[in-house]
């Protein structure tokens, strides 16, 4: 008889945003028109140089003679997008070689699959508050011990709250493999680069590895925030990067995304590219062609400045939501770098308490910051990712709540 990997037992079941689900749907006939403000989707559509070069590269796919299979280039990619993506680097003075690039459908895909290459005993650490793929995808593989209390046994937390400016200290046990994101989500903060080279330093002292998830480097307002970790001197001998078209350029429904893996880095004796590439050349078999020529296309001047516009719009929404609550006497952060703004919920609330007001008093969708890990209790976090009158709206609405 067939036995199951019994890690996805000790899952406690997708929690949050059933749960969030759940209460809305239970919430019959609001008095107002709910706003969703919780979930991270992208709502404004491709940039029509995207939509362009879909229609090209299809009609390309239906003739013979530009019909194309199985990519057989390097990293199961072509060489237009690698050498794009290359170059997007090199205009921020990081030299990153084509073939440390490797494009795949999705940086939730890559944060969750890099874990075949490394070992099951390594030491975890993630910061708390977490993006939950991490934690997940580890619990799977039976690297997370098991869940207690709202804690995995054997992960490293890393607190990030308002005391610590949302960046996690040093810990006492030393973890192998270490995920930082930057800009957050949750938390909308961004690491400096000093405070980055604090782990690069650390990573390579140890001989642990750091995967280091920027998807949202293009929200990045601020000067001295490294869009890439490569930024920071000596990441290429400990870092691994994920990055992805979702908030960049709204391909969360159009799928695609990369990875770099510096030839540096090596662990054991091995290459960690190598390994990736072994790995990827056996599990996966590359983007459609018609997607990777999407992406190419927001390397384009035109489509530079079309997603530069819908990037604009989103942090509008997050300067008004910032300011709108800031104004309303909430304690806000995130939201400069980030299209998430994070919030302190009023005294006496806890996460789940004051997303219940805020969901039958207001009619806003939000999501409880202890969903995302037990130091995201007593915040809430809200998207920049919604229609503009709508997130005007749901700003006005939460002030006249607080009144
Ligand atoms: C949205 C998001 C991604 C992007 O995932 P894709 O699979 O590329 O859509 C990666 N990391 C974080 C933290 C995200 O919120």
């Amino acid at each position: 008889m067939v036995k199951i990997n019994d890690n996805f037992l000790k899952l406690p079941g997708g929690y949050l945003f059933p749960e969030i689900g759940r209460r809305v749907r239970a919430f019959e006939n609001p008095p107002k028109p709910l706003i969703r403000l919780g979930i991270g989707d992208v709502t404004q559509p491709l940039a029509p140089a995207v939509v362009e070069a879909m229609k090209k590269a299809s009609e390309e796919m239906g003739r013979k003679e530009t019909f194309r299979g199985y990519c057989e280039e390097t990293c199961c990619a072509y060489d237009f997008l690698r050498f794009a993506i290359r170059d997007s680097y090199l205009e921020r003075g990081v030299d990153i070689a084509d073939d440390e690039i490797f494009v795949s459908d999705g940086a939730k895909s890559d944060c969750g699959n890099i874990g075949d290459i490394f070992d099951l005993d390594n030491v975890v650490a993630v910061c708390d508050p977490v993006y939950p793929v991490y934690v997940d995808t580890n619990a799977m593989a039976g690297r997370a011990g098991d869940y207690v209390d709202g804690k995995w046994s054997n992960l490293v937390y890393l607190p990030c709250t308002a005391e610590n400016g949302f960046f996690p200290a040093l810990p006492d046990r030393v973890p192998d493999v270490i995920y930082i994101c930057s800009p957050n989500n949750p938390t909308g903060a961004a690491a400096t680069k000093e405070q980055l080279k604090i782990w690069v330093d650390y990573a390579n002292e140890h001989g642990s590895v750091i995967l280091y998830d920027s998807a949202y480097e293009a929200y990045i307002t601020e000067d001295d925030k490294p869009h890439s970790i490569f930024e920071v001197e000596g990441a290429k001998t400990c870092a691994i990067e994920f990055r992805s078209f979702s908030k960049t350029a709204g391909f969360t429904g159009t799928r695609c995304a990369y990875t770099v893996i510096p030839k540096a880095l090596e662990r054991g004796g091995a290459s960690l590219n190598a390994l990736w590439n072994r790995r990827q050349g056996t599990k996966f078999n590359g983007v459609p062609y018609v997607i990777q020529r999407a992406a190419e296309a927001t390397f384009t001047p035109e489509g530079k400045v079309q997603i530069a516009e819908t990037i604009a719009y989103y942090r509008r929404n997050a300067q008004v939501i910032r300011s709108g609550l800031e104004a309303a006497g909430l304690q806000v952060y995130g939201g400069v770098n980030a299209p998430y703004i994070w919030f302190r919920t009023p005294e006496g609330y806890g996460s789940w308490e004051f997303f219940d007001r805020l969901l039958y008093e207001a009619c806003v969708v939000t999501t409880p910051g202890a969903g995302f890990g037990p130091s995201g209790e007593g915040y809430i976090r809200v998207t920049a990712f919604g229609d503009a009158g709508a997130t005007a709206e749901a700003v006005d609405r939460i002030a006249n709540l607080l009144k």
